[in-house]
């Protein structure tokens, strides 16, 4: 058994993720991984080397050949390529190449604070902690449409909440790890609440667990 402390923070585009995922790392100095990241950059892998991300041996090639630098592109976390990485990470070959870096990172003492898609129901299914953020759609296409503004990239919010619900209906009906929270999850609605709200709520629920 691993000594480690595994949090999994789960949910839709914008729901909150990454800033609570941030925070309950640093709470418990626990290193963090934005998993999104990784298929992020592999699309702009394949982006930039003019690939599909609709074929799958192209995208499990992008995948398979991620180097750190990749991690570290401009481009990471632009529309096109949230929504690249959301056609790419259907592919089931794509997350099984991602698969082991991502598990080797959450049991590596001290452990880890990982957010995504299926951290609490495939990647850490034994996971110390389980949270899963919601909010509905048009709030979380107004915090990316604000995101962006902050940016400097000027958005049309109709078009960021189409292209939000594009990706919610993609990540959550492929066939493979799709978006979904896990049965023992605790499931926050951030619709109405701060993001100290929701870390108090979550910091409650998972001191608990660590004890
Ligand atoms: O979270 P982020 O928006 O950066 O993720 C980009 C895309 O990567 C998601 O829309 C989803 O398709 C994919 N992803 C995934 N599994 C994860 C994290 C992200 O399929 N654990």
């Amino acid at each position: 058994m691993s000594e480690a402390i595994i949090i999994a923070v789960d949910g839709p585009a914008a729901s909150g993720k990454g800033t609570l995922a941030r925070r309950l790392a640093d709470h418990f100095t626990l290193r963090h991984l934005d998993t999104g990241g990784l298929y992020r950059a592999a699309a702009v892998r394949l982006l930039e080397s003019g690939g599909d991300p609709a074929d799958a041996a192209t995208a499990e090639a992008a995948a398979r050949n991620l180097a750190e630098n990749d991690l570290k592109s401009p481009h990471l976390r632009d529309e096109e390529v949230g929504q690249a990485a959301s056609i790419l990470s259907a592919h089931p070959p794509v997350r099984a190449a991602l698969l082991a870096y991502q598990r080797d990172f959450a049991a590596t003492p001290p452990g880890a604070v990982l957010d995504g898609r299926d951290i609490g129901t495939v990647v850490c299914p034994e996971a110390t902690g389980k949270i899963y953020l919601e909010a509905s759609a048009e709030t979380r296409a107004a915090r990316r449409a604000k995101e962006l503004r902050l940016r400097g990239v000027e958005s049309i919010e109709s078009r960021v909440l189409q292209e939000m619900k594009d990706r919610d209906a993609r990540d959550s009906g492929r066939a493979v790890a799709p978006l979904k929270a896990a049965e023992d999850a605790l499931t926050i609605d951030t619709t109405g609440l701060s993001p100290d709200e929701v870390f108090d709520l979550a910091l409650s629920y998972i001191a608990a667990r660590v004890g």
